[in-house]
C-alpha cells in the first residue's frame, strides 16, 4: 500500500462554504453527554439509561459527502478543515465530454495546443446544468473553473 498522485486536468467546480455552528443527535449518555458504544442498556459512568443528546458542532454549511442525491456525478477534493473554504468537483461521467480530462499516473503527456478552454467550461456548464443547479442552492457560491487539481490518495 501507498499514496498515489491524481492530476486532473480540465473544467472543474469550486464551491464555497462557511463554517457554523449545528446542532446534531448522538446515540450515547444523556446525562454525561459522551457516546458510549458498548452493549450496555445504561450508562457505565452514571447509571443513566442510554439514548440520545444533542450536541453543538462546527461544520461547513454545505458538504458534498452529505449530498445522496449527487455523489456519484462528481470527484470530490478539499481541505475539510474547520473554517470556511472551498470543495472542488470534477465531473465523474463521462457524458459527451470533449476529451478525457484524467492524467494517468503512469507516464503520459496531454498536447493542449488544440484546447479551447470556454468549449469545455461551458461543456461541463452544460452537461451537468441539472446538478449544478442543486450546488447553487446548497453552496455560499458555484465557480467554474478551468485548470489543473492534484492530490494524494
Ligand atoms: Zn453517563
Amino acid at each position: 500500500m501507498g499514496t498515489s498522485r491524481d492530476l486532473y486536468l480540465g473544467p472543474y467546480l469550486k464551491c464555497s462554504y462557511h463554517t457554523e455552528t449545528k446542532t446534531v443527535e448522538r446515540r450515547g449518555c444523556p446525562k454525561c453527554k459522551e457516546p458510549k458504544y458498548h452493549s450496555s442498556k445504561f450508562c457505565p459512568d452514571c447509571g443513566t439509561e442510554l439514548g440520545t443528546y444533542e450536541e453543538e458542532v462546527k461544520a461547513a454549511s454545505a458538504d458534498y459527502y452529505d449530498m445522496d442525491d449527487l455523489i456519484d456525478v462528481f470527484n470530490t477534493q478539499g481541505e475539510y478543515a474547520n473554517h470556511d473554504g472551498f470543495e472542488i468537483l470534477m465531473p465523474n461521467m463521462y457524458r459527451d465530454a470533449p476529451r478525457s480530462f484524467s492524467i494517468s499516473e503512469d507516464f503520459s503527456h496531454l498536447n493542449l495546443k488544440d484546447v479551447d478552454v470556454d468549449v469545455e467550461m461551458k461543456w461541463l456548464e452544460t452537461a451537468f446544468e441539472e446538478e449544478i443547479g442543486l450546488l447553487y442552492e446548497r453552496y455560499d457560491s458555484v465557480e467554474v473553473c478551468w485548470g489543473v487539481v492534484q492530490w494524494w490518495s
